[in-house]
Parts: structure tokens; C-alpha cells; sequence
């Protein structure tokens, strides 16, 4: 996990999984998603970019979390907002 122009991934010792497969925004809304991101810094799990209410980057620029993993299941990655990096894990 090593990225030169980004600090955010390589902080990250042990990548935080999703406790729920659902977005909790979208669950309030009664919206649909297309796949989950579970932000880093405060383990919420949100819906990505490809999703209409795209919560996880509303929830990265809200809060300043900078960094979101996958949770779908079999992908290991992490993603960086502010430095549009990413890292395998
Ligand atoms: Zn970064
Ligand atoms: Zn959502
Ligand atoms: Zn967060």
C-alpha cells in the first residue's frame, strides 16, 4: 500500500470493512444504490459515485474524510478524494 503523492492511504493500518452492505443515506431516503463505499476515518458505509445521491463523496467534501475503500465483496481498494489516489490492499 504504497503511494508517494498521497499520505492518507499509506496511514491507514488496518482497512475498515462495512458492517452493513447497505447505504445509510440512501436507507433514510428510501433511494437505490449501485455500490457501497465504506468511508475510512469513520467506518460509514455510502453509496459511489455511479449512484444517483452519490453519498460517499458528499460525505468525503462534508466531513474532510478523505479516503473510502470498496465494500463490495472481492475488491480491495482504496481510494483517496482529495488526491484521487488509489491502492490495492
Ligand atoms: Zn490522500
Ligand atoms: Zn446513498
Ligand atoms: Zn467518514
Amino acid at each position: 500500500m504504497t503511494n508517494e503523492s498521497c499520505t492518507h492511504l499509506s496511514a491507514i493500518a488496518e482497512v475498515k470493512r462495512p458492517s452493513r452492505l447497505e447505504c445509510s443515506e440512501c436507507i433514510k431516503i428510501g433511494a437505490r444504490w449501485v455500490h457501497l463505499r465504506t468511508c475510512q476515518e469513520c467506518g460509514a458505509t455510502l453509496c459511489c459515485d455511479s449512484s444517483p445521491n452519490q453519498h460517499a463523496s458528499k460525505h468525503a467534501r462534508a466531513t474532510g474524510h478523505p479516503v473510502i475503500a470498496s465494500a463490495q465483496p472481492g475488491e480491495r481498494w482504496l481510494y483517496c478524494y482529495p488526491d484521487e489516489a488509489l491502492a490495492e490492499y
